[in-house]
């Protein structure tokens, strides 16, 4: 399991602006609850997801699959 930044810098730039502006909570949902604090818990569950390949909610990470028989 590999985790990634999004290969677009400006991407990255405008989302840790809005994790700054909102003390470290997801910027691209509403409420600031624990399960919004970045990492937060829907993509702590896609990580620990060995079939999980994708972007966070908000496309700041990137994981890539676990690769099998390589
Ligand atoms: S969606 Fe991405 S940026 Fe937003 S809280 Fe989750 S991990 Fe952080």
């Amino acid at each position: 399991m590999a985790i990634r930044l999004n290969d677009d810098p400006e991407v990255v730039r405008r989302i840790r602006e809005g994790l700054k502006a909102k003390d470290g909570y997801c910027p691209c949902r509403l409420p600031k609850t624990e399960e919004f604090k970045c990492i937060c818990r829907e993509f702590r569950e896609q990580m620990a997801d060995p079939d999980f390949e994708g972007y966070c909610h908000c496309m700041l990470y990137y994981k890539t699959k676990d690769e099998k028989g390589r």
